[in-house]
């Protein structure tokens, strides 16, 4: 049953030349993309620097519009929602970015990193903020003791456990995942990537995995497609496409 359909998605960014200001071209970042995730799998979004991966990733979590083609969750074209369905889209579609070096905020603690989707959509979690949070950091493995501490007392792992943690705050049902591992050391890889399937399994989540090779994606995605120059140039279940690179 898919949480998740793309269907003939185009997002093009135009490009004034420097001499000839008339001129406008686009570059076609994404270039016809349709797509299909079930719910509780794991889509590995595969391809090399400048396929379209990440403006694709943009597009589905709502930063950007799309140039044209249609998103739909749960079957719902999200061009068509209410105000209160977008509302509620934003919550229930969450990114979990790249490097979380850079992507959590050093001026803040990870209590107010993880809380700062109730403050932002408005919500007060049943038992209150600080155990809503302290919950969370138990899910991703870490300790609720450690929550007033700043990203830069934390690991590269831990940042990324920080960043999953704040991603699943408003109970998402999709999470794309960005090159979620790409910024960590090898060690710990696999232990974001264990902690990812863990909480797939429990919470029924659908990921969109992002990734620039099929390294990583055939250890967390059921199925794979390949992305080149925007377009999709190869797709199906993760073995059929490992065995044929
Ligand atoms: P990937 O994530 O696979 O590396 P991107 O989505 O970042 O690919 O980029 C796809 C193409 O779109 C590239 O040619 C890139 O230069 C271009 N691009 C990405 N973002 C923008 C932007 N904001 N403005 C113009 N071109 C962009
Ligand atoms: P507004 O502020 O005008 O309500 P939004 O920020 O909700 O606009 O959305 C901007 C555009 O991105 C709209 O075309 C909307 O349909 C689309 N959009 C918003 N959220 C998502 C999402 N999670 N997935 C796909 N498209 C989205």
């Amino acid at each position: 049953e898919p949480v998740l359909e793309v269907r003939d998605l185009v997002k093009h960014y135009p490009v004034r030349n420097g001499l000839l200001r008339r001129s406008v071209s686009a570059v076609k970042a994404v270039d016809g993309v349709s797509l299909t995730l079930d719910r509780g799998r794991t889509l590995g979004l595969v391809g090399e620097s400048g396929s379209g991966k990440s403006t694709l990733a943009r597009v589905l979590v709502g930063v950007e519009p799309p140039t044209s083609g249609q998103v739909l969750v749960d079957g719902e074209d999200v061009s068509r929602l209410s105000r209160a369905g977008r509302k509620q889209l934003r919550r229930d579609v969450q990114m979990v970015f790249q490097d979380p070096y850079t992507s959590l905020n050093p001026r803040m603690s990870v209590s107010e990193i993880v809380g700062e989707p109730f403050a932002i959509h408005g919500i007060s979690p049943a038992g209150g903020r600080r155990a809503a949070v302290g919950e969370l950091l138990e899910l991703v493995g870490l300790d609720p003791d450690h929550a007033a501490r700043y990203p830069h007392q934390f690991s590269g792992g831990q940042r990324q456990r920080v960043g999953i943690a704040r991603a699943l705050a408003l109970r998402p049902k999709i999470l794309v995942c960005d090159e979620p591992v790409s910024a960590l050391d090898v060690s710990v890889q696999g232990q974001v990537i264990n902690l990812l399937e863990d909480l797939q399994a429990e919470l029924g989540l659908s990921y969109l995995f992002v990734a620039h090779d099929l390294g990583v994606v055939r250890h967390i995605a059921h199925d794979v497609a390949v992305m080149y120059l925007g377009r999709i140039v190869e797709q199906g279940a993760e073995a059929e496409v490992y065995d044929g690179a």
